[in-house]
Formats: C-alpha cells, structure tokens, sequence
C-alpha cells in the first residue's frame, strides 16, 4: 500500500534536522520520497495521513529486550507448554509496537521462528532482530539452578534465556550452532547479574580464551559479541577480547569508557529496570538475594551513564524489563533524560542504535531506502521527552511493514 504523509514536521534523530510543513511518501514498506511544502498530488490507491503538524520520526529502537520473559513466576513459568510461552511473547511484542518500538534486539530467548512470524505479519509486533540463547559458564548468570540442585548443567531453560557452555571448544560450538539458527549477534554473560541465584554482582565469569573465542567466531559469521557485564573487571575485560557492546555496564570505571571510545563500542544502560525491581520489591518475583544484589547495582547506574555519555561514548537505548514490569519500557527514555539532553536520548533510541544493529540507513532515519517504520505525535519529543512516553495521549499512528498499525488500546 502507497501512504502520504502531510503537514509533518520531520525530526530526523541523526543531525538532528527539522523539516516543517513537510511530507512523506511510503511505498512497498519502504520511505520513498520527502519534501517541504505541497506534496506531489495523490494518484492511485494512496492512503493519506494528515499529521496537522505533529512530528514524524523513525520508529524506536528497543536494543535489550526479552520478549520470552514474561514472568518472572519461575514455578508458573515451568509449567508451560513453549506454545504458551511463545504466544504471550508475541502478544508482549505487539504491546511494544504500540508503545512506538517498531524494532527490537532481544538479548536471551527468542528466536528465528519469532521473528519470521513478526516478519510476515502474521502477529502485530516490531522487527525482531534476535541473538537466540545467551551463553553463560556453569554458575554464571545464564544458571539459574539452585545452590541444592545437583543435577547436571541443561543447556535449555523455560523460559529460554540462556545455555551453558564452558571452555573453548564449547563455547565455540555453542556460538557456531546460535548462528547456525540465524542469530544476528551473540550475547554472553561475563559477570554475576540480578537475577541468577547463586554468583555475586563482582564475580568475573568466562575467561579471556573463551570471550576470544566467541568474538573470532562472531566475526567469522560476520556478526559481532554483546555481553551482560556489571563490574569493570569483567566489562574491561571483555571489550579487550573484542566484544562489541556492553550491556548495562552500572559499575563501569574510567578505563571501561576509555576502552569503549577506543574501540567504537557500545554501552545499553538499562536503569529503568533497576528502578522498576526496587519499587516493586519482593512483588517482582525477586529472591531476597537478587534484591541484595540490586541494591549494589541500582545506585550507580545514572552516574555510569552521565559519565559515558559525557566522554562520547555511543549508548543505546535499552529497558531489560521482565514480566508485567515491561509496561515500563518508554520510562528508560525519562530516566535518561535527567543527565542527556532529549535529542541524545532519541538518537540512542534511533540513530545510534541502528549503528548497533548494523542497519543504519534501513532503521532510525527519515531518509528514502529505509524502511518506513514512522511514529506521528501530537507534539515535540525534542521539547518534552513526555511526549513519547505517553502514546496514548500523544501516539497518532505507527507505520510498519508498510502498513499502519493500529496503536488504539
Ligand atoms: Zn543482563
Ligand atoms: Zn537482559
């Protein structure tokens, strides 16, 4: 279907230039043309959008998401058909669609047949760009079995997140086999998380030859590593193997940033996370352990991200939130807002992460060639970031896959 959009004011995140009184063309899914002023005349079958002068700019961009994890009940969870899991996945994505996310990067769950039922449209739900299961060391973040379980590592879980690998050779085949299944990136977990029962917050996990190994075989596949990491040992280590982004990164030092500037590597804080487990408490499904641990990484998280952002390193927007906390997944955009300016905080949402995905010029741009995945609003993000964190005051359509998505409700 042929769409024009009227009466735009264009908000392109990467310069940040405006166009008023402008107008957009979309065809075959894709931005074919744009201009100021009066539009070519509509010929044909086109829909035409009066935007009446509100924004339009690229759809959001998600980079850590974990659309699998939809609750957090680990015993409601194992009782599960993986058909069940599955649909409340997809159903959560098409809730992320029309909060205005019409992309997002799944670090740990989902995988191919997700995204090829997003892809075709079968479901309403954003492009689903995935890393299948994240690899993690016996006791490290992906384990999630008791310090009383003695049965033997499983290398799948309900809900899926994560598999186990150790040493070389496995975590060799594990990331070949993750590619094998269409990954688009590999996710590792190098240091002790939230969630995971037994490690500690500081615990460093996998050691340099295994990071190595999955960054050779990630650049073999012409892919590149992501890694779940809290402490500076483990994040600094993992950026000197190779690794292309840093997921969370709260207690990040000096020589941290210096390494992601360095490397042109990327950082995807995820404070609203933290700040959603702390409020909900113990209702988030949280052993008293993991909300020991949140404690230690919660406070230093907007500080991590003040001082990346003032050293220029690229950040990506991300949420990591799980279960019913997901509702919150446009308050990250508030929370950031408090040490970048708007502008910075819609580009790590846009612009910026496109770049991270490797699909800049297709996601994250007005520009013709991308895809048309475009929010129109009823007023200026760049003004008032509460703009976008209400879309059903200020969300007017989102367009996706060529098609305007029904964002009502
Ligand atoms: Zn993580
Ligand atoms: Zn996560």
């Amino acid at each position: 279907m042929r769409v024009q959009i009227i009466n735009a004011h264009m908000l392109e995140p990467a310069t940040g230039e405006r166009r008023q009184d402008s107008w957009i063309e979309i065809d075959g899914g894709k931005i074919v043309d744009s201009g100021v002023g009066t539009p070519p005349a509509p010929s044909g079958d086109v829909r035409v959008i009066d935007a009446r002068g509100g924004t339009v700019m690229p759809g959001l961009i998600d980079a850590h998401v974990h659309i699998l994890v939809t609750s957090t009940d680990a015993s409601e969870v194992a009782s599960w058909a993986p058909s069940y899991a599955t649909i409340r996945a997809l159903r959560s994505a098409g809730d992320m669609l029309r909060r205005g996310f019409t992309t997002v990067r799944d670090v740990g769950g989902a995988d191919y047949g997700m995204a090829r039922a997003l892809d075709e449209g079968l479901l309403p739900g954003p492009r689903l760009v995935f890393g299948g299961k994240a690899l993690s060391q016996t006791g490290g973040h992906g384990d999630f079995r008791s310090r009383s379980d003695d049965s033997l590592p499983c290398c799948q879980l309900k809900p899926d997140f994560g598999r186990i690998a150790d040493g070389v050779d496995a975590v060799r085949r594990a990331a070949r086999d993750e590619f094998r299944k269409g990954a688009h990136h590999l996710k590792l977990v190098v240091s002790g998380g939230v969630a995971s029962p037994t490690d500690e917050i500081s615990a460093v996990q996998y050691t340099a030859d295994e990071l190595r190994a999955a960054v050779v075989e990630a650049e073999n596949h012409n892919r590149y590593v992501t890694a779940h990491a809290y402490h500076p040992r483990a994040v600094n280590q993992a950026l000197r193997a190779g690794v292309r982004c840093i997921e969370h990164g709260n207690l990040i030092d000096d020589e941290s940033i210096r390494l992601l500037v360095a490397n042109d590597a990327f950082l995807v804080p995820t404070i609203v996370t933290y700040e959603a487990m702390y409020e909900v408490g113990r209702a988030s499904g949280l052993s008293s352990s993991s909300l020991g641990k949140l404690d230690e990484v919660r406070s230093a998280a907007l500080d991590a991200l003040g001082r990346a952002h003032l050293a220029g390193v690229n950040i990506a927007y991300g949420s990591d939130l799980l279960g019913a906390l997901q509702v919150r997944q446009l308050d990250e955009f508030t929370i950031r807002a408090r040490v970048q300016e708007n502008i910075d905080v819609i580009r790590s949402a846009t612009s910026t992460a496109a770049r991270l995905l490797n699909m800049e010029g297709q996601v994250g741009t007005l520009s013709p060639g991308a895809f048309a995945d475009l929010l129109i609003l009823d007023g200026d993000p760049e003004r008032d970031i509460g703009i976008l964190t209400n879309p059903r005051r200020y969300l007017r359509h989102v367009t996706i896959r060529g098609e305007v998505a029904d964002v009502a409700g």
